[in-house]
């Protein structure tokens, strides 16, 4: 696990203390001695997490911490507050500034390092899947100010502790509030799919003091598809001791003692919420890149890449069920004229208009690529060659039977060649891929060197 840690505090044996138990825990403990510093060097070095003391010579914690919240490049990086302050005030103060943790010394290393994990392994999954580098928030993300309102679920099976906190929170959060039953809770769990509409946090409450039975459902929300991007808080006696190690271990993201007041949960929740969105934003980011890595940009098919790791899959799939697949080549005729008399805009739109005709003809099984600049790839599973030569003959027509037109209110005629190959699988035995690429290459050759605006056939010997 990545864990650069900058250690903020103007007392030098704290910062020693410090350095010396994260060091032990194999962290990489960085030190400033005050808030300017503090500010600089997490520009510079980018921490992955930042131990903040709130009394500092220079500019006080809060206000570091608001500074650390309002740049693009520290906005990010989670801040746990040290104080000696027992005062609830301080601690409040601290969430509202917009730290994720606060934590009251002297602390055991055992609370700190749970809290200290805790924060880091979120950001260590998602700077994984990221490649290994935590990019600083974009400008789409400056942009997203309106954040949708949230869903809390409190789960407690105690109907007095769901009305008082329902009570105290609904005053606090302007987020939806539900209160659910262990069972309920675990049912949430167990749907099917990616989450959508569940909690976004779950507000464990067990004050019934069976704290095993929380950790389950802590591990249960965590470890199911549904529910494991949720934020999960654990309120009542696994806050002490060893317990909040187990607890934050098993998933938890924060863990809060039974007496804690409504206000302190509700900025509490806020810090959960707001940690949650981040998550939710760079798995979105990552979800797009991939998507962006795989698709065409101007027409919205499929790329060569793409279509080059799907082929041998199809026709693995192909081989196991024994059915044929077939293989077309599409290839605009003549393409370079419409570009040299009508403008690369002209080109570009007739580029889209076959893609569209293309994807209308085929079915919603078939893939369809752009594998070059006016060339593209359909591959149709479960196609024997009479199968494919109807399909290839309505593309060659659905191209030729009307003219496109343009945005400036000219019409074009095109036309496409097409190379067909199909795969014969005789005897069971797999067909390769490249060679049937091949083939399909050059049936479109045929097509051109008969005059395009054609289809040729190949039926590929296995
Ligand atoms: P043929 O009938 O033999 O296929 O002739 P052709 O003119 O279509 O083939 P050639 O390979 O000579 O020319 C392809 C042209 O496609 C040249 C290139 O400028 C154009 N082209 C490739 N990609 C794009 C693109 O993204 N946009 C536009 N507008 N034109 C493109
Ligand atoms: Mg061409
Ligand atoms: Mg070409």
């Amino acid at each position: 696990m990545s864990g650069r840690i900058l250690i903020v505090d103007d007392m030098a044996t704290n910062r020693i203390v410090y350095r010396a138990r994260l060091a032990a825990a194999y962290y990489e403990p960085i030190l400033a001695v005050d808030g300017e510093s503090c500010l600089t060097l997490a520009v510079e070095l980018r921490p992955d997490l930042i131990l903040l003391d709130l009394s500092l010579p220079d500019i006080s914690g809060h206000e570091v911490l608001r500074r650390l919240r309002g740049d693009l490049r520290t906005r990010d990086i989670p801040v746990i507050v040290l104080t000696a302050a027992r005062d609830s005030e301080t601690r409040l103060a601290a969430f509202s500034a917009g730290a994720d943790d606060v934590i009251v010394k002297p602390a055991s290393d055992q609370v700190l390092l749970a809290r200290v994990r805790n924060l880091l392994r979120a950001r260590a999954e998602i700077a994984y899947s990221e490649g290994g580098e935590l990019q600083p928030a974009g400008m789409a993300e400056a942009a997203l100010a309106y954040e949708p309102c949230a869903t809390v679920a409190v789960v407690t099976g105690q109907a007095e502790a769901a009305r008082r906190l329902q009570r105290d929170l609904s005053g606090q959060l302007r987020d939806r509030l539900v209160i659910l039953s262990r069972a309920q809770a675990l049912a949430e769990a167990s749907t099917a799919g990616r989450g959508e509409g569940v909690p976004d946090v779950f507000i464990i409450h067990d004050e019934d003091a069976d704290a095993a039975a929380s950790l389950r459902l802590v591990s249960e929300l965590k470890s199911h598809q549904a529910t494991r991007h949720s934020a999960v808080c654990v309120v009542g006696r696994a806050a002490e001791g060893e317990e909040a190690a187990i607890a934050f271990d098993l998933g938890a993201d924060d863990v809060v003692a039974p007496h804690v007041t409504a206000t302190e949960l509700a900025l509490r929740t806020r810090s959960l919420l707001r940690r949650k969105r981040q998550g939710d934003r760079r798995r979105a980011r990552i979800e797009d890149n991939l998507r962006l890595a795989l698709v065409d940009p101007l027409t919205g098919l499929y790329n060569r890449r793409h279509a080059a790791q799907q082929l041998p899959l199809i026709a693995a799939r192909a081989l196991e069920e024994g059915r044929d697949f077939a293989v077309m080549v599409v290839d605009l005729d003549r393409f370079k004229t419409v570009n040299d008399q009508h403008g690369h805009a002209a080109g570009d739109a007739v580029l889209v208009e076959v893609a569209r005709r293309l994807r209308a003809n085929l079915r919603e099984g078939d893939l369809l690529a752009r594998i070059g600049g006016e060339e593209f790839l359909a591959v149709l599973p479960h196609s024997s060659t009479p199968e494919a030569r109807l399909v290839a003959e309505r593309l060659c027509e659905a191209i030729d039977e009307r003219a496109i037109r343009l945005a400036t209110g000219q019409s074009l005629k095109v036309t496409v060649s097409i190379g067909v190959a199909v795969s014969a699988l005789e005897g069971g035995a797999g067909v390769s891929v490249d060679r049937l690429v091949e083939q399909a290459d050059l049936a479109l050759l045929e097509s051109k060197g008969a005059g395009r605006n054609q289809v040729t056939y190949r039926l590929s010997a296995a």
